[in-house]
């Protein structure tokens, strides 16, 4: 699906319809601050576009998946430390909110292995 889908959260951010703390945006893509942070900075980055996950998303339109991680690797680019970016993907995979987000994590050192 490439519009706004009714009953997505992200697709309400992405439409202005539900305010977000915006950090950037281009055309297509949004990043704005997570409601919930889980590390110092920890903003989520989305396309505007509804689709489900990153594998939607690379098959629908590779390059709006190449804008939101250009995007993301700016955003990260503020934190000299270094960064972390993370898709959530499905059940396992964390994934609560089924509209494509890139997670940038930084400023703290961030465990490795994940829990
Ligand atoms: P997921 O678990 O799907 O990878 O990540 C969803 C993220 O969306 C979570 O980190 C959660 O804190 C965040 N989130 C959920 N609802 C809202 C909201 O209304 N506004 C913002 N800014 N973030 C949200
Ligand atoms: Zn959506």
């Amino acid at each position: 699906l490439g519009f706004v889908t009714d009953n997505c959260l992200f697709c309400d951010i992405g439409s202005g319809r539900i305010p977000a703390d915006v950090v950037t945006r281009t055309d297509r893509v949004l990043a704005f601050r997570d409601i919930a942070p889980v590390a110092p900075t920890h903003i989520l980055v989305i396309p505007v576009e509804h689709h489900r996950d990153v594998a939607g998303l690379v098959d629908a339109d590779p390059a709006l998946a190449a804008e939101l991680l250009a995007v993301a690797a700016q955003v990260g680019a503020e934190l000299e430390g270094g960064y972390r970016v993370v898709f959530n993907t499905g059940v396992d995979g964390g994934q609560a909110v089924f509209h494509v987000h890139a997670h940038v994590l930084g400023g703290r050192q961030l465990a490795w292995p994940p829990g």
